[in-house]
């Protein structure tokens, strides 16, 4: 505990190895510490269904997969979660050379991925994914199960039963949807060998939108409900944990690549002919002078592979940016 306040204070004062430093430290009760680490711990300290711990004795435990031969235990972490105790273990294996894998990708052995909107991934192969709403349908249960707790007093034993069932909930949903993606993962990587993605920082899409003004000083809707009502999608679709961590997971495993490209224009370009087509957040439809007829996420997706290749979009700057810019010079 005290080496986590003391960490806590650091970062807050001195920043992380990047120097990055975060905020103030705030007071957290005993319940707000859901885990407690073993650092050291015995490499026999497994036997069957009983595990050995330092200070706590010997312990039985379920075993969820039997242990890999060969590799010796380091560290135990236990955390409480809604619907019991879960230990962790860090196993060490000294055997297995870092692989570092070097697939060329090509036309053939690659797939673009658009991530988002209407589908939770699009793919340059005309595929698109929806995502089943997993945290919508038990939206109304949680909502209901939130209200009754709160009409409880504070502190009451109704009201932390009614918690621990709000805290279930929230589990199952997490657990769903977390399946769910190591099956889509799967499914993309039977694909291709190079999984082109957007390098998608999830903070900028959920920014608000600024106030849009007209001429007479009435507001004008800038697409903020629009996005609103996007942003709680991709709370429930969690893009951004699938994008940086299963899928590159699972793709190591299977010995295949993921790429992020930078996903600059790659909405507002075209996959045929990579002419500008200006689009709202709201267009849904991409169609261009070319004849190009398709869904937004499939165009995204097909330059997605198409920059991944080293395609490159001219980005053409719209006239108030210039202008924006002059006005700087000439101050400056
Ligand atoms: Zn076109």
């Amino acid at each position: 505990m005290v080496k986590r306040v003391d960490l806590a204070f650091s970062r807050y004062i001195k920043g992380d190895k990047n120097g990055k430093r975060s905020g103030k430290p705030r007071f957290k009760g005993k319940n707000r510490y859901r885990t407690i680490g073993f650092p050291s711990i015995k490499p026999d300290c497994v036997n069957n269904n009983h595990i050995t711990f330092p200070k706590l004795g010997n312990i039985k435990f379920i075993q969820h997969r039997p242990l890999p031969d060969g590799l010796t235990i380091k560290r135990a972490l236990i955390t409480q979660k809604a619907d019991g105790l879960y230990v962790t273990l860090t196993l060490e294996d000294k055997s297995v050379p870092s692989l570092t894998v070097d697939i060329q990708p090509t036309e053939e052995n690659s797939l673009g991925i658009d991530s988002g909107l209407e589908f939770f991934v699009a793919c340059s192969d005309l595929t698109a994914v929806k995502l089943p709403k997993f945290y919508r349908q038990s939206e109304d249960k949680l909502a209901k199960l939130q209200s009754k707790r709160d009409r409880r007093k504070l502190g009451s034993k109704a009201r932390r039963k009614l918690n621990q069932k709000v805290a279930k909930l929230h589990q199952k949903i997490a657990r769903q949807r977390k399946q769910w993606h190591y099956e889509i993962a799967n499914q993309l990587l039977d694909k291709a060998d190079v999984l082109f993605v957007e390098d998608l920082k999830v903070s900028n899409m959920s920014r608000r939108n600024q106030p849009k003004q007209g001429e007479n000083g009435t507001f004008l809707p800038n697409g903020q409900s629009a996005k609103s009502g996007l942003n709680k999608s991709f709370a429930d679709a969690g893009i951004s944990g699938f994008l940086s961590e299963i899928l590159p997971g699972k793709a190591e495993k299977a010995g295949k690549k993921v790429v992020k490209v930078n996903p600059k224009g790659t909405s507002q370009h075209c996959a045929i002919c990579l002419n500008r087509v200006p689009k709202e957040l709201s267009d849904r439809w991409h169609s261009c002078a070319c004849g190009a007829s398709m869904s937004r996420d499939i165009n995204s997706a097909i330059l997605i592979k198409k920059v991944g290749l080293g395609v490159r979009l001219t980005i053409k700057r719209k006239s108030s940016d210039n202008k924006k810019r002059r006005s700087q010079r000439s101050v400056a």
